[in-house]
Parts: C-alpha cells; structure tokens; sequence
C-alpha cells in the first residue's frame, strides 16, 4: 500500500513537471500588475447591478450554451478577485461587428460576430479581452473620472492604457485556458497591412499585435492545449447565426457598452 502511495506521488510529480499548469488551476503571478484601479467610488453590488441592463437579447440555447462553455472556460482561471462575478454571454442583434462589456460580467456578441467566425482562437481571444474589463472593474473606474471632472481627453488616454491592460489580461487569461493568441495576431497585422485607422481609445493596431505576441512567446508550452470545437460544428453555430441574422434582418440596433 505505502508503495503503492509512493508509485501514485512519483507519477503526479512527473506529471506536473510534465504539464506545470496541472499544479494548480492558476499559473503563480499569471496576472501580477492586473489588478481593478483603488479609484472607484462605485461598488462591486453596482458593477453587478449595472451587467442586468435589458439589453435586445437574442435567447437561442445553441448558442447561448456554445458561448457560456468557452466563458466558462477562461472564467476557470480568472484570478480570485474577479471570481465574484457572473460572467455570461449575451447575444444581441447588432450587424456591426465587435464584442463588447458590461461592468459585472456580461460579455455581449453580436449575433454577426458568430455568423463570421473566422476562428475560435480568435473569438476566444475577443471573450477573454471582454471578461478582463469586467474583472478589472474598467467601465466603473472610467465612469468614477468621468463623475469627477477629468478632462475629455485625459480620459481617452487613459482608456487607451485600459484596452492595453485589457489584452495583457485576455492574453494571458485564454493562454491558461488552452487557447492560442495566434490568429488575433494575425488579425492586428492584417489591419495595420490594410492600413485600417483604429479608434483614439484603444492603442495602435501594430502595438496591439506585438503585446500579443510577447505574451505568446513568453507563455508558449506552458499550458496544456485545449481541444478546440470540430469543423462541423462551427459551421452549424454560423449557420445557425446566420439564419436568425436572415429572420431579422429589418431590425438593427446599436450595440451596448464597452467595446
Ligand atoms: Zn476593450
């Protein structure tokens, strides 16, 4: 028996030199210097009141479950402070294209985002950018500035430092969940070959794509690769989207929130 025991210890520590992430569920300091900012003179009860907002929901069970499992996944290795919100995803019928938060864990797509999934890598990436918003309390602490008076334009530079934090923390987040920053990357490249102009509040696309590419190469081989879902099944959740966007294609409002 105590051999036994023995044998069974030599087999879990060779496996976690093997497979460092199986030691615990979090990478020690993953997330070191991605904490919500001190300044918010809103509280945690608000930022979850504020992620009831009713929104255009589309409610479709297929969709609504493909989403919350890959939230739920990421969520798994959120750090311990931002494990006090209900991350969900909420599909809305919007055709302009990009994910967007609320404070309080609500991730919103709209229904045109799952139409074109180019990749999962890629919409796991653009979930995780989401998630890190909401755990990282930015909608809240922006409007605490906001409330205070701070000039228009200290608050745009500001945000571009937000959206910075905010892929530093996806990076990292869909990295621990198995996934790869690989076709964000090549997202961001391709913009900057399109010569694509990117919004004041988010930094240049060229810097956006190195920060991601940092953090591949420093992360790279250090978490276990998760399965991603097959071919076929993509195809039914774009048909599927794509239907529903057909159905509806007379209502369009404006998406929500923070992108
Ligand atoms: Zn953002």
């Amino acid at each position: 028996m105590k051999r036994r025991g023995g044998f069974l210890l030599a087999v879990v520590l060779i496996a976690a030199l093997i497979f460092p992430a199986f030691v615990g569920a979090e990478e020690p300091g993953l997330f070191d210097g991605l904490s919500p900012s001190e300044h918010n003179i809103f509280t945690i009860e608000q930022d979850k009141e504020l992620n009831q907002q009713i929104l255009p929901e589309i409610t479709n069970p297929v969709l609504e479950s493909y989403l919350q499992g890959l939230v739920d996944k990421l969520v798994e290795h959120v750090p311990a402070y931002a494990k006090k919100f209900e991350y969900r995803p909420i599909i809305i019928l919007a055709l302009e294209k990009g994910l967007r938060s609320l404070p309080g864990g609500a991730v919103i797509v709209p229904i045109v985002d799952l139409a074109e999934i180019s990749s999962e890598d890629r919409l796991v990436a653009s979930i995780a950018h989401e998630i890190a918003h909401s755990a990282l309390r930015h909608g809240t602490a922006m409007a605490t500035l906001e409330k205070e008076g701070v000039d228009e334009k200290d608050i745009i530079m500001l945000w571009v430092k937000k959206e910075a934090e905010a892929d530093l923390f996806g990076a990292r987040l869909l990295m621990a969940a198995g996934y790869s920053p690989r076709d964000t990357i090549k997202f961001f490249d391709d913009l900057v070959i399109e010569g694509k102009p990117h919004d004041e509040r988010h930094p240049a696309h060229a810097a956006r794509a190195q920060m991601y590419r940092a953090e591949m190469t420093r992360l790279s081989g250090k978490f276990p690769e998760r399965q991603r879902t097959p071919a076929g099944e993509l195809q039914k959740i774009r048909n599927l989207a794509g239907k529903i966007i057909m159905e509806n294609v007379f209502i369009v409002p404006r998406a929500p929130g923070v992108r």
